[in-house]
């Protein structure tokens, strides 16, 4: 989950064809977005685009400096999907109120003179790049493990922690059980009044003595890089060994044994792991430790080129939502009526109050209820559909208790309130013991298009700066990427 300097894009308005909608299975070129980038050679702020060509999409960059164009496939998505993600912002949802100039040299990597940001307080998520050192260079990564740069600070880090309070504050890297005070850093978030997260390749983790000293730091909640349960893609994914599979499935039995809070992150291939998808569902069936399947289709940034990936290995993600609907027998609609019904709940609420903190909700993401013999949807698509027009309409209360069968009441409600306290994280782990959350998307890419307008969190997982101290991002990375998401 990196991201490269090359295809970071400022986000300018979409162009009026966007605005009105593609066709679906439109096979022509079709611009996207006009934006800003970075050039890859001289490093300059110069224009970029975001094109449509046969379902994939391409960044074009054209440095005027240099005299050069840069094209690059980035993943797989039809521009009915694109159509399908767009969705109205929170007024209160923080924004980046500056924009880099053409041309601009970047002077330093904190960019908290560069950019300004408003309504910083509502954010629920930060993430902190502890290292770009890393244990294994896998042949996907975005991030420039191999390229050494000063871990943070652990002054920094207090320095950060201490602005916020409730926060996810996700631990991150490179590997950031690499540091050796780790446990450290652990215990100075929790003590801060924040939830820690590791976001870790889980190599480490195979040793349960190490773990139960995450453990005993505060750690609770994980985020767990596997791609698969059956066999070793990972070989041909990440270009590492048997060891290292063995290794991960010793550590997720581990974190499992240990009763933690599991997200378990997957890369899905095609003609590779794309099996993988049924059988990470049916596994989280029998541990509720799983509160969470993130699948990502491979995004394409460069490097993975070079390393013998190409068009043939993108899914799109439709094509990775099918499989776990044709797996769960529910409708291939239902990710889309979920995201509808998610942010008519978010834009419901932000009418109701200017205090809100509200979660990301990114599109593709579903949830699920876990029952004996498996997981069945949390609500139907009718009783969704239903929701998403009374909340539209702002007819929710009135609606509500006709609409929603009373065993579904205690679950709306209860999403309501995750949503609306900023204490709704993984860390409250009753209801997610009762759920699974299944999660579809490119991370680079949603980075690229995924909301419209320059007023949009687009630009906060760019650039991240409360006017003193760059969140998440610091002198670790040679690029301004992602510094905080939302959750
Ligand atoms: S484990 Fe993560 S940070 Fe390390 S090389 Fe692989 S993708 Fe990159």
């Amino acid at each position: 989950m990196k991201q490269d300097i090359m295809h970071n894009v400022l986000l300018e308005e979409p162009l009026e064809d966007i605005k009105q909608g593609l066709t679906a299975g439109e096979s022509k070129e079709k611009l996207i977005y006009s934006g800003r980038s970075f050039c890859p050679s001289c490093e300059r702020v110069i224009k970029a685009n975001l094109i449509s060509r046969d379902n994939f999409i391409y960044i074009v960059k054209e440095c005027h400096f240099e005299h050069k164009v840069f094209e690059n496939l980035i993943q797989k998505i039809s521009p009915n999907e694109l159509n399908e993600i767009k969705t109205k912002i929170p007024a209160h949802w923080p924004v980046i109120t500056k924009k880099l100039p053409l041309g601009y040299i970047r002077k330093t990597n904190n960019h908290s003179e560069e950019l300004g940001v408003k309504n910083i307080k509502n954010l629920v998520f930060a993430v902190l790049l502890l290292t770009n050192r890393c244990n294994l260079g896998c042949k996907i990564c975005f991030q420039k493990t191999a390229h050494f740069r000063k871990d943070m600070e652990l002054a920094q880090i207090k320095q950060i922690v201490k602005n916020f309070k409730k926060m996810l504050i996700v631990l991150f890297g490179g590997e950031p059980t690499l540091r050796d005070d780790l446990p450290e850093i652990i215990s100075l978030v929790k003590k801060s009044g924040n939830f820690p997260i590791l976001f870790t390749n889980g190599l480490k983790l195979s040793d349960r003595k190490y773990l139960a000293k995450l453990k005993k730091a505060g750690l609770k909640t994980v985020f767990f890089t596997l791609d698969s349960l059956s066999y070793n893609p990972e070989a041909v994914i990440r270009g590492i060994n048997e060891h290292c599979y063995e290794k991960k499935i010793k550590a997720l039995e581990n974190l499992i044994a240990d009763k933690f809070n599991i997200r378990i992150n997957a890369t899905i291939l095609k003609g590779i792991n794309e099996n993988q998808v049924p059988l990470f569902i049916k596994y989280a069936s029998d541990h509720p430790e799983i509160s969470e399947l993130f699948f990502r289709p491979l995004c394409l940034t460069g490097n993975e080129e070079w390393n013998g990936f190409n068009k043939s290995h993108l899914l799109s993600p439709s094509e990775i939502m099918n499989s776990a609907c044709r797996y769960l027998q529910i409708d291939e609609d239902y990710f889309f009526a979920w995201d509808k019904f998610k942010w008519a709940i978010v834009n419901y609420l932000s009418d109701k109050s200017t205090l809100l903190k509200l979660p990301q909700f990114s599109p593709g993401q579903i949830y699920l209820k876990r029952e004996k013999n498996g997981f069945v949807p949390l609500f139907d698509l009718g009783i969704m559909r239903d929701l998403t027009e009374a909340l539209e309409n702002n007819k929710i209360y009135n609606k509500l208790y006709k609409i929603a069968k009373p065993k579904n009441i205690g679950y709306i409600l209860e999403l309501f309130k995750r949503i609306a306290a900023r204490s709704a994280s993984m860390e409250s782990s009753d209801f997610m013991k009762t759920v699974l959350r299944i999660s579809v998307r490119p991370l680079i890419g949603e980075s690229l298009y995924m909301l419209p307008g320059s007023e949009s969190i687009v630009d906060n997982l760019k650039y991240f700066s409360d006017g003193k101290v760059s969140v998440g991002f610091n002198n670790s990375l040679p690029r301004p990427g992602m510094g905080v998401f939302f959750e």
